[in-house]
């Protein structure tokens, strides 16, 4: 079976020739891929709303231009008939794992998050600290590669670092230091079933795990064709995690963003909950390809963004600048859509982790030849160890304490104008009562609170390139006042649109009590236009005028952070 499919797709291959181009056809509407396949286009690669990458066949592009889409640089499509022995198999990946383990007990700690959906292979988890087995006061960062079957340089590029940390460690300063902070998680490989269909030969662009969605008791059927309608098998385990699950992804199992039958429906995916759960990430990267960019949570319709869009973009930025392509040039980074069941956009409004996915490879490349395998894992270790510079703040961090006890709580820690209805309260880690921010420099306010205790509002905390410590005791309150939690603290403010002509817009502000206010306004992909307020507004009624040279016509969000609450107007603009 398994030789047959493989003949089946080196035919296909050959058939190709080699004359056959990859063509990129921006599309607005994620419909357009499985449109496009429908009308007999060979899909090779799709992130709709985006772009859609076909195969052409001769007279494709013509059709293409006739229906009215763009054909945007054809470039001869990669030979990937064969994968080098240079890539890991999950056997060799599993006994390698093993080997560092043993090899470097006190740094190196392997454990299992789960098991596959469809052939119950261990997920592995790799914890690279000091002090392995404890758990220890200190921040935690994840990696993870391979959410899809057949973009393994993400998985490659984590052995490569987990190696080179546990090979360094006690000579490189750098990596001895993010090793004695830290706790540094790797999952290389989350989806190893997927991955399998790719090492075995079964299909060389497998993306989804193997669920048997027919039932039939037959696993990888692949008919052999056109891979992306033919393939009916599997799960796209980025479009499993439970957050706005039934926005994003497909509903039909032949589709490429298959999502399953329900949100957390994959055993892959559940053991991703539980490692979330139990380890308060500040931030991760997840792999993928290709494309060599940078994607940041989030953009959201009626909202301008997440409450940390800042901070999300310019790590984004940062990140995109260490990460370079194969002409030494840094990577993009943009903002995709938050309202679906991908991994960072989960773990960001489940959790707070500032999460990205990262595009390793160039267009259109999914597995380059093993012979690049060294150089281009080095040039991406280089890129992600920068996550772990950004780990030295500009951000917030502390404790909080039970005043009396001195006993770690846990509790909530907001930051004003960071609280959205996006994004789920955020709380200290119970053990050590910890909380982290990564922040952008500026002057924050601080709330922290817990049913039955006193909540405590910390104004005027400056950060400024480093981690600004705040140990925070919270009084216990004794009889009625116990129900009071943090939800009390906020002062009431409100925001509307005004009068709109003349290109220009009035926005008003109404604060029921002395606040500071942060009133900014943002495009549809998140970014900042113009701050109109950052000051300090006594009560009542405030008419600002936004006057909005040289922007484009379209849609901008106005945002309103007062006294802890948020509000959002739209503005729409129209020259
Ligand atoms: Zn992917």
């Amino acid at each position: 079976m398994k030789k047959l499919l493989l003949l089946a797709w080196l035919a296909w291959a050959a058939a190709a020739g080699a004359q056959t181009l990859v063509g990129r056809v921006p599309v607005d509407d994620p419909a357009d891929a499985s449109r496009l396949a429908e009308m007999g286009f060979t899909v090779y690669h799709a992130e709709a709303p985006g772009f859609v990458d076909l195969v052409l066949q001769p007279g494709d592009a013509d059709r293409l231009r006739a229906l009215g889409y763009e054909v945007l640089d054809p470039v001869p499509l990669a030979r990937e008939t064969d994968i080098d022995p240079e890539y890991h198999t999950y056997e060799e990946l599993s006994a390698e794992l093993a080997a560092l383990e043993a090899q470097h007990p006190a740094l190196c700690r392997v454990d299992s998050i789960g098991a596959t959906q469809a052939f119950g292979r261990t997920v592995w988890a790799v914890k690279l600290s000091d002090n392995v087995a404890a758990e220890e006061d200190e921040m935690a960062v994840l990696y993870v590669g391979n959410h899809h079957g057949n973009e393994i340089m993400g998985c490659e590029t984590l052995i490569y670092m987990i190696n080179r940390f546990l090979q360094d460690y006690g000579t490189d300063p750098q990596i001895t230091a993010w090793m004695n902070t830290y706790e540094i998680f790797f999952v290389p490989l989350f989806n190893p079933d997927g991955h399998h269909a790719v090492t075995a030969g079964i299909n060389l662009f497998w993306r989804k795990n193997a669920r048997d969605n027919d039932g039939d008791g037959i696993f990888y059927e692949f008919t052999g064709g056109t891979w992306w309608t033919d393939n009916h098998e599997g799960v796209d385990l980025n479009r499993n995690y439970d957050w706005y699950w039934s926005n994003d992804g497909s509903t039909n199992i032949w589709s490429y963003y298959y999502r399953g039958p329900s949100a957390f429906s994959e055993g892959e995916n559940q053991g991703m909950r539980v490692l979330a759960g139990q380890q308060r990430f500040v931030s991760a990267i997840s792999f993928h390809s290709y494309g060599d960019i940078v994607i940041a949570p989030w953009t959201w319709p009626q909202s301008p963004g997440a409450p940390d869009q800042d901070v999300l973009n310019s790590i984004a930025q940062g990140l995109a600048q260490h990460f370079l392509n194969d002409n030494g040039q840094p990577f993009d980074w943009d903002v995709y859509p938050g309202q679906g069941g991908r991994f960072p956009n989960w773990l960001y409004g489940f959790a707070g982790v500032i999460a990205y996915d990262v595009e390793l490879l160039p267009y259109p490349t999914f597995i380059p030849p093993g012979s690049q395998l060294a150089e281009r894992t080095l040039r991406y270790c280089n890129g992600s160890k920068w996550l772990l510079e950004r780990m030295g703040g500009p951000g917030i961090t502390g404790h909080v304490r039970d005043a009396v006890t001195g006993q770690p709580l846990f509790a909530r820690v907001e930051i004003q104008g960071r609280i959205s209805p996006q994004v789920r309260p955020r709380y200290t880690e119970p053990q050590y009562g910890r909380f982290t921010r990564l922040l952008n420099n500026g002057t924050y306010t601080v709330f922290a609170g817990k049913p039955g205790y006193a909540t405590q509002r910390i104004q005027s905390v400056a950060v400024n390139n480093g981690w600004t410590t705040l140990e925070i005791e919270l009084t216990p309150l004794s009889g009625e006042d116990s129900e009071a939690g943090i939800a009390s603290a906020p002062a009431p403010a409100r925001l509307r649109a005004g009068r709109l002509s003349g290109g220009q817009a009035e926005l008003v502000v109404e604060l029921d009590q002395p606040a500071r206010a942060d009133l900014a306004v943002h495009d549809l992909r998140g970014r900042l236009v113009a701050r109109l307020l950052d000051r300090d507004l006594e009560p009542g009624e405030h008419r600002i005028t936004f006057a909005p040279a040289g922007l484009p016509s379209g849609v901008y969000f106005a945002r309103l952070a007062a006294g802890g609450t948020a509000a959002v107007v739209k503005l729409v603009l129209v020259k």
